[in-house]
């Protein structure tokens, strides 16, 4: 008889779990606190659709080409569906600069290095409707699990064999061979387990940033700005960072990622007026965000408590859970400035069915799906941590007074500025290179490991700015104090805080 999966949560990591394992004949059920889908129209979805589960539903989202390229393999009518409904295709070659594009020749794998965007609320419908379609597939809405069904094994290891739940209100149990938690940001069930001393190891630390957002429709008769004669779209300035993420029907949305240790623009960003002033402040946004090309659509939609948090099911060889897998943000959550939130749980839903289909024993199973996870997304992981780190020590610099860097540092950011960004954004080979880690297709670091690559970058680097001057960006936009003195901030406020003890030790 099929195996019984039931998954908590038809988010992204529920989506992409009934994906893989319905094509494995087994019978999958996700459980979904929140209501259904209500309508195909995407703008009324985005207006309307109530999901106490997802904080950030409304905060841009883009698809890695790893996932995109899942998808194309394992469900390429998916793909389809989500082009009829209007998610974009960014190509490699919509990344080039112009200088890129005059040498420009198509290779296969720039097929690889594809991008989806749209709005989230787009994404997630085209794929919850797909999902349902699978015959084996099952989406219960207005399931809200309360509680896992757990025993202690003899040996202390956990087993789960069902959940506990109420259905549109009223109370439900179910068994099945297997539960799969992928009940995200706001999930608690993993929690449960953790309190009846289930043997979980926690990693989790702050990444440093808050999410600001907002939405934008072009005008009618308005295209998008071209994106080579503009400056880029994407940038950072330091005290934040900027994008623009191209959505469905003639819609986009700005996010803009501010310090923690930025108060004063934080607390002021969420007023509309003051973030629109501040993307029209902004050479990549101007051509987007003005009065002629576009209109605001939504207020500010900020998020916080942006972790970084990995956690370890198994410890020395031996599982803390038997039949049960967490994925998605209940296992791993990264800063959502990579982007690789949806894709990591793609990937874990894809291992997750190798490691059912490899064996039925529930601790082999266990200790196979981590050590596939492992491999495949802990450099991922440690590298982003490394580039939080970093930029949370740059971000506390920045408003110290008198802080000088060391030499080290001033040498390791001419490395990565004048370097790196240069080599990639003069080589489109180099740069072809680099998208394969940065779309989690190779280990993140080994492009730049190879002898070759390495050698390039230096090249460029050893030429110095003079010789390189075309491949330089122009400026993104103003200095910290220019942009807080337009915005009627306190610039000072911030740098006087950062010096009293507490916080310059933070
Ligand atoms: C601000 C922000 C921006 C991001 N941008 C990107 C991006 O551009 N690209 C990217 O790849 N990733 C991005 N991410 C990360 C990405 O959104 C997540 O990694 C992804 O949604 C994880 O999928 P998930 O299934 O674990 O959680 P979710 O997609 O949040 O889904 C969890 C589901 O579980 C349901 N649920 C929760 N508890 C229960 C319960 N007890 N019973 C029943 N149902 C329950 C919820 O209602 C929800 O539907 C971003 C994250 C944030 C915070």
């Amino acid at each position: 008889m099929a195996e019984k999966i039931l998954v908590i949560g038809a988010g992204i990591g529920g989506l992409c779990t009934a994906l893989m394992l319905a094509p494995s004949g087994r019978e999958v059920i996700l459980l979904e606190r929140d209501g259904p889908v209500e309508t195909g129209n995407p703008d009324e979805l985005f207006l309307s659709w109530k999901r106490t589960g997802v904080g950030h539903l409304r905060q841009s989202h883009a698809f890695l080409a790893r996932l995109r390229n899942i998808m194309k393999a394992e469900h390429p009518a998916l793909l389809d569906q989500l082009a009829e409904l209007g998610v974009r295709e960014l190509t490699f070659e919509n990344m080039l600069t112009e200088h890129q594009l005059a040498a420009y020749k198509p290779e296969p794998a720039d097929e690889e290095l594809i991008i989806l965007t749209s709005r989230r609320t787009t994404l997630e419908m085209a794929m919850r409707r797909y999902a349902e379609s699978l015959e084996n597939v099952t989406i219960r809405s207005g399931f809200l699990v309360r509680r896992l069904i757990t025993s202690k094994g003899a040996d202390g290891v956990f087993d789960v064999t069902g959940v506990e739940g109420e259905e549109n209100g009223a109370p439900v149990r179910l068994t099945a061979d297997a539960v799969v938690d992928a009940s995200g940001k706001s999930g608690f069930t993993i929690e449960q387990l953790i309190d009846e001393g289930a043997s979980i190891k926690e990693e989790s630390e702050s990444s440093g940033i808050l999410y600001f957002t907002r939405h934008y429709r072009l005008r009618d008769g308005q295209d998008e700005p071209d994106r080579r004669s503009n400056p880029p779209a994407t940038g950072d300035l330091g005290y934040l960072k900027f994008g623009v993420f191209p959505g469905d029907g003639g819609n986009f949305s700005i996010t803009i990622a501010i310090p923690e240790v930025e108060m004063e623009m934080r607390k002021s960003i969420l007023n509309p007026d003051i973030f629109h002033q501040i993307t029209l402040m902004l050479p990549g946004l101007y051509p987007w965000t003005n009065e002629t090309r576009s209109e605001s659509t939504s207020k500010v939609f900020g998020m916080g408590d942006l972790q970084s948090r990995w956690r370890d099911m198994v410890t020395d060889g031996r599982p803390a859970v038997r039949g049960y897998f967490a994925l998605g943000d209940t296992l791993i959550r990264t800063n959502p400035l990579y982007g690789r939130g949806c894709s990591f749980a793609a990937v874990s839903a894809q291992r997750l069915r190798e490691t059912l289909d490899e064996t039925a024993d529930p601790a082999a199973r266990a200790v196979a799906y981590y050590n596939r996870i492992l491999e495949e997304l802990r450099p991922f992981y440690l590298t982003q941590r490394r580039q939080d780190r970093s930029a949370i020590k740059r971000a506390k610099q920045a408003l110290t007074p008198g802080y000088r860097k060391s030499l080290r540092s001033r040498i390791l950011e001419s490395f990565i500025d004048d370097g790196v960004r240069i080599a990639v954004r003069s080589d489109i080979r180099l740069l072809r290179e680099a998208m394969r880690g940065f779309h989690m297709l190779e280990h993140p670091d080994k492009w730049l490991g190879k002898p070759r690559n390495l050698a390039k970058v230096l090249y460029y680097w050893s030429r110095g700015k003079k010789s390189n001057a075309a491949a330089y960006p122009p400026n993104p936009g103003p200095e910290r104090t220019q942009m807080m003195q337009a915005l009627k901030l306190d610039y000072q406020a911030d740098i006087d805080r950062m010096a009293e003890p507490e916080a310059a030790a933070a």
